[in-house]
Formats: C-alpha cells, sequence, structure tokens
C-alpha cells in the first residue's frame, strides 16, 4: 500500500496498488489536482485517521532528528498513517523522508528533476579525456577505461 502526500496527487503517481492518505492532503489540492484526489476517493482510496500515539511518537523522532520546525501537521498524519498501516510514503519531501527513515517507513521519491539527473550522466575516459554519453567498458578510441562524471 501506497500513502500519498499533496505532490503525489499534482504530480499523478501511478500505481495499481492499494493507496491511502488523510482528509488534510484534499485542503492543499486545488484544480485537477484535487479531482485527481476525490477520484481517488471514489475509486476506493482509504481516507486513514491516525491514532493520536502515532502522531506524538512522530512528533517526537521528528524533534530529535531537527525535522519537526519545517513539518506541517498534514506531513506529521501522513508519517503516522505510513506507520500504522505498514506502508510506503509516497512524497518528495526530505524532512519527511529524514524522518520517515528513522521510524522505518519506506519512501517511494517522484521527483521528476531527480530522474532526469540520473539520465544527463556522462563518461569520460581516464586517458584521452574524451567523453560519451553511453557506458563503455573501454574507450573505443584509446582503450582506457572510463569514469562516470555529473557534467552539473
Ligand atoms: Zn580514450
Amino acid at each position: 500500500m501506497y500513502i500519498l502526500d499533496a505532490s503525489a496527487f499534482i504530480n499523478e503517481f501511478h500505481t495499481t496498488d492499494r493507496v491511502a492518505t488523510v482528509p488534510l492532503v484534499r485542503e492543499e489540492l486545488e484544480g485537477e489536482a484535487a479531482y485527481r484526489y476525490d477520484a481517488r476517493e471514489g475509486a476506493g482510496m482509504h481516507i486513514h485517521i491516525p491514532n493520536e500515539e502515532t502522531i506524538d511518537t512522530v512528533r517526537r523522532v521528528a524533534r530529535d532528528s531537527g525535522d519537526d520546525s519545517v513539518l506541517s501537521e498534514t506531513d506529521v498524519r501522513l508519517l503516522a498513517t505510513a506507520f500504522e498501516l505498514d506502508a510506503t510514503l509516497v512524497t518528495d519531501d526530505y524532512a519527511m523522508q529524514n524522518v520517515a527513515d528513522r521510524i522505518e517507513v519506506p519512501v517511494q521519491v517522484i521527483d521528476q528533476e531527480g530522474i532526469e539527473e540520473q539520465r544527463s550522466w556522462i563518461f569520460q575516459c581516464q586517458g584521452c579525456g574524451r567523453e560519451f554519453e553511453e557506458e563503455h567498458d573501454r574507450c573505443p578510441i584509446c582503450g582506457t577505461g572510463l569514469a562516470r562524471k555529473n557534467p552539473s
């Protein structure tokens, strides 16, 4: 099961697995994203209300990690929901990822920039310095090994 935060609705996270969220997420959405929330709810998305006890635990962990000042009430409830339902949290938010890690909740990132960055790796020959967009075992020109290099 996946727990969806606002960015999952804004970026159209696709999955055939069961999904859940918290009511507060609906208030952060407008336009198409709000429509997608309603459509998912109509299709059986679980709307979860986490226990106060779990919410307190998440807050305590966030205080310890220094993330409490940047986590919203919605963020805390989403984390508590993922913990209670033993589910994977879908979020782009770094503070949420950090706290999720500490309470052993797996995270699925949907950041499109992250995907772009991986595609933009280039490979440079350690001998002649030529650069290639595809990985080769050896430089096709001089036969020396290639090293991966981030152009940015
Ligand atoms: Zn070379």
